[in-house]
């Protein structure tokens, strides 16, 4: 999967966040796949990552699978996470995102495996629990995590602006186009029906208790250097004096 150089600065980030994870014990086990529904929310930039990884694979029909779901009943995010970052800083009223309708599951679960794993998306990854979700009811995740979660997903969006966030379903739907991708891959701005564009960093959102743990990762980050991409320049672009928090 070479020659897209964002594909690099995505591969960076993946693996910046598996090793920061690995510092917390999760009861998550393989086959436990309460988390893989439909409500998946990613950038265009994992989802052409998915679809390179699929060619290089020789299984591109694997994306057959998703004309199977229903797309009217798919969850599709008004706001993107720099969106929302957006009102909050501003002390603004966020839209109120539509209710989560599918709880079926993802169409790349198979055997209670992950089918594209090597290459999930970002909101997978970060989907963990410290107690079991089918006992407790839902995930319980330490709140620095759910910071840290947020921050990379603010940096994956702005990494991929000008493409896409939205239902993973309906971003490799669109991306699956040749015609598509070929406009993703020269960084056309796209304007995909039922997905919302992507935004530069506004800031970030995080609780003042979390701000150490924030400039350590923000620290860590910065060091990655990624073919010509120097990601400490990349950071400070976006960072203001001070950081910002709510
Ligand atoms: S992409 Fe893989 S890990 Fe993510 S929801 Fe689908 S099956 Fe689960």
């Amino acid at each position: 999967m070479e020659g897209f150089p964002k594909f690099d600065i995505l591969k960076a980030i993946y693996q910046f966040y598996d090793d920061y994870v690995s510092q917390f014990d999760f009861v998550c086990q393989p086959k436990c796949t309460a988390c893989c529904t439909q409500h998946v929310c990613i950038t265009t930039l994992e989802g052409a990552f998915i679809i390179a990884y699929l060619k290089e694979k020789k299984c591109l029909n694997l994306l057959d699978r998703l004309n199977q779901v229903d797309p009217n009943r798919l969850f599709s995010p008004r706001l993107s996470t720099n969106m929302l970052a957006a009102y909050c800083l501003n002390r603004r009223e966020p839209p109120v995102e539509e209710e989560c309708f599918s709880t079926a599951p993802c169409p790349f679960l198979e055997d209670g495996l992950c089918l594209i794993y090597p290459v999930r998306p970002f909101a997978c990854r970060s989907f963990f629990s410290q107690e079991r979700c089918d006992i407790k009811g839902e995930a319980v995740v330490p709140p620095v995590l759910v910071t840290i979660n947020i921050l990379l997903n603010q940096l994956l969006e702005h990494v991929d602006t000008p493409g896409c966030y939205g239902n993973m379903i309906k971003v490799l739907l669109f991306l699956k186009n040749e015609e598509n991708l070929g406009r993703y891959f020269l960084q056309q701005c796209l304007m995909p029906e039922g997905l919302v564009p992507n935004r530069p960093i506004p800031g970030f959102l995080f609780p003042p208790e979390h701000q150490r743990e924030v400039r350590k990762a923000i620290d860590k980050l910065a060091l990655l250097r990624i073919g010509q991409i120097d990601m400490k320049n990349v950071l400070t672009q976006i960072l203001r004096p001070g950081g910002e928090h709510v």
